[in-house]
């Protein structure tokens, strides 16, 4: 390609509404362009890129087997009603109307369609196991749209899915996946780690995500600094604390803590440690009207932990001010757990204390020296807390570290939500219908490159590893004048030197373009191409200076010796 006849969109500015690095690069190298909030155009640069994922990927499920498919991205209403996620998905489905007033929903997901695929067109357990695969466009009407392509609203997605009769052959297919998704990523050049996680509205109980490792990623992660144990704080386990509760030494007593209502407040006032504290916060219930869940004063509630427990309203909702009035008589900063006229969860940690503090359902005063069995009872016991560094970890091995991510891809092991729903069976070996056991695996593909990018930048702009490079080799030629003689030679060069590269099987963009030198680096440095050589009269008609974008040195290489070159610093 040639920069004269190629959209090269580069931009100066970084853009205002563009906080995160790869955000700001992908809209400066002319990657993306924005349509709406969470819609965007891929520019040739930027496609270039995102079909260099799609072939890793491609090539990673063709390797074990699975086979491409493409599903509609618009879908039927009716097999959401039937697996129940109609009511369940919430605002991020767009539900979309035809004109004979039947409705539709914009793909977030798969798993129906192919669920409805699999009832129709598999008979028998000798067809089994199957893996389904796609790369194909999804929307989520995400409530906040942000970073460009890496929360987006519309964006690709590799969603594969298996079909299996027993649970053996799902977990098999399963850790195959597992291991191809580990690969994908590698040979992307992306450093990813794999972690526990939950399933959310996709279903199934056992799930690993895969995250590429940066520090402004969304997802916080907790791992172990001596074992092989990571999962995502949404799901990492906060154990039981190993010390024994200590009996209780002093009387409770009521305290007047006036204005004091947040624990930070309370333990200024009282001169204590929030980890001398408890903190209980009211939630609707499944069956009671409200929920009290009582954590140390210091933690932080995990709100998906709670939202799975049986007592508990999913999706979690928080009594108002109004609700906590009427039914506990206090405002929200006098609460605690005596004498409360609902169920009360307690967390592990909050379990152990002895000679603690806490609201004292009466407006402006707290208890002190309240323990647990003398003066309350103690309720349920349970994890509901988000992990925090320093835990012990859940495998019994080291202490808890925190590191940031970013979500690019998810594993499930489905087993038979879907199919149990939506009928979907094939006859087993004695002749009867068996209900499928499912998973299912995503790749975020357009969020990948962002991904990438986020690790993989300096002040210049991006630097791809060559498996993402939108080009290989940029050959950038100085020449000031053209109806020189010399400035026509080295033209001419170029051209040769661009036609043989080709036939090498590179992909080359020559930078024929009527600018100054700094201009043409300082563009080829910000869409990161990962090797450059420049020709110019200075350097004369045998010799190009060689430059790799990953360092500063340059270096001189014979014509003739280009590709040979080129080949050993491409591997
Ligand atoms: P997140 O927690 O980031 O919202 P998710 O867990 O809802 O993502 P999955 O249902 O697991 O997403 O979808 C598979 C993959 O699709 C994710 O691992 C992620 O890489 C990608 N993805 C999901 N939502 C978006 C989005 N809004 N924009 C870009 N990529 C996305
Ligand atoms: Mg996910």
């Amino acid at each position: 390609m040639k920069t004269n006849h190629f959209l090269l969109s580069t931009v100066k500015e970084v853009p205002a509404d563009a906080e995160l690095i790869s955000h700001q690069l992908m809209i400066r190298a002319g990657m993306i362009r924005k349509l709406a909030a969470g819609i965007y155009t891929w520019l040739p640069l930027g496609l270039r890129v995102l079909k260099k994922v799609e072939k890793v990927v491609r090539e990673e499920m063709d390797r074990i087997g699975a086979q491409e498919i493409l599903m509609p991205s618009i879908q039927p209403a009716e097999l959401w009603h039937e697996s129940g996620r109609w009511a369940q998905y919430g605002a991020e489905l767009l539900r979309i109307m035809d004109r004979h007033h039947h409705e539709f929903c914009y793909g977030p997901t798969h798993e129906e369609v192919v669920t409805d695929l699999a009832r129709r067109e598999l008979r028998s357990y000798k067809q089994l196991p199957l893996i389904l695969y796609q790369i194909q466009t999804k929307f989520r009407d995400e409530i906040r749209p942000r970073f460009g392509v890496m929360r987006a609203r519309e964006f690709l997605m590799k969603d594969a899915y298996s079909f299996h009769e027993d649970e053996a052959s799902l977990k098999e297919t399963y850790d195959i996946m597992y291991e191809t998704y580990a690969r994908i990523f590698r040979r992307l050049g992306l450093n990813c780690r794999a972690v526990l996680a939950d399933s959310g509205t996709i279903g199934g109980k056992i799930t690993h995500e895969f995250h590429g490792l940066a520090e402004s990623g969304e997802s916080l992660l907790a791992y172990s600094d001596v074992s092989d144990y990571a999962a995502n704080v949404e799901t990492a386990e906060a154990v039981m604390p190993s010390i024994v509760r200590q009996p209780a030494a002093k009387k409770m007593e009521l305290v007047h803590t006036g204005t004091a209502h947040t624990i930070e407040e309370v333990c200024n006032l009282l001169k204590i440690d929030p980890k001398q504290t408890v903190k209980t916060l009211i939630v609707k219930g499944r069956e009671q009207p409200f929920v009290a869940l009582v954590l140390r004063g210091d933690h932080q509630l995990n709100e998906i932990k709670v939202a799975q427990l049986d007592a508990v309203a999913s999706p979690l909702v928080f009594a108002s001010e109004a609700d906590v009035l009427k039914t506990v008589g206090c405002p929200v900063g006098s609460i605690g757990p005596i004498d409360l006229n609902m169920p009360v969860i307690i967390d592990r940690s909050a379990s152990v204390l002895s000679d603690f503090v806490c609201g004292a359902n009466q407006t402006d005063h707290h208890y002190r020296d309240v323990n647990w069995e003398r003066d309350v009872v103690l309720g349920t016991v349970i994890d509901i807390r988000n992990v925090e560094e320093g835990d012990p970890s859940p495998d019994g091995k080291g202490r808890i570290r925190f590191a940031r991510g970013i979500e690019v891809g998810q594993v499930f092991q489905l087993g038979t939500r879907y199919s149990t729903t939506m009928n979907a069976t094939v006859l087993n070996e004695k002749g009867e219908a068996s209900t499928l056991m499912m998973g299912c695996y995503g790749i975020g593909v357009s969020r990948t490159v962002a991904a990438v990018i986020e690790q993989s930048h300096d002040d210049k702009g991006i630097v791809w590893p060559d498996a993402m490079a939108p080009f290989h080799i940029a050959i950038i030629p100085l020449i000031k004048d053209i109806q020189d003689e010399t400035s026509q030679k080295i033209q001419a060069m170029a051209e040769k030197l661009y036609e043989q590269l080709m036939q090498a099987g590179y992909e080359v963009l020559l930078d024929d373009r009527a600018e100054r030198p700094g201009v043409k680096f300082a563009d080829m440095d910000l869409i990161g191409i990962p090797h450059r050589l420049v020709l110019s009269p200075r350097l004369g008609l045998e010799q190009v200076e060689y430059k790799s974008r990953k360092s500063a040195g340059v270096m001189m290489v014979n014509i003739d010796q280009v590709i040979p070159f080129l080949q050993e610093k491409t591997g």
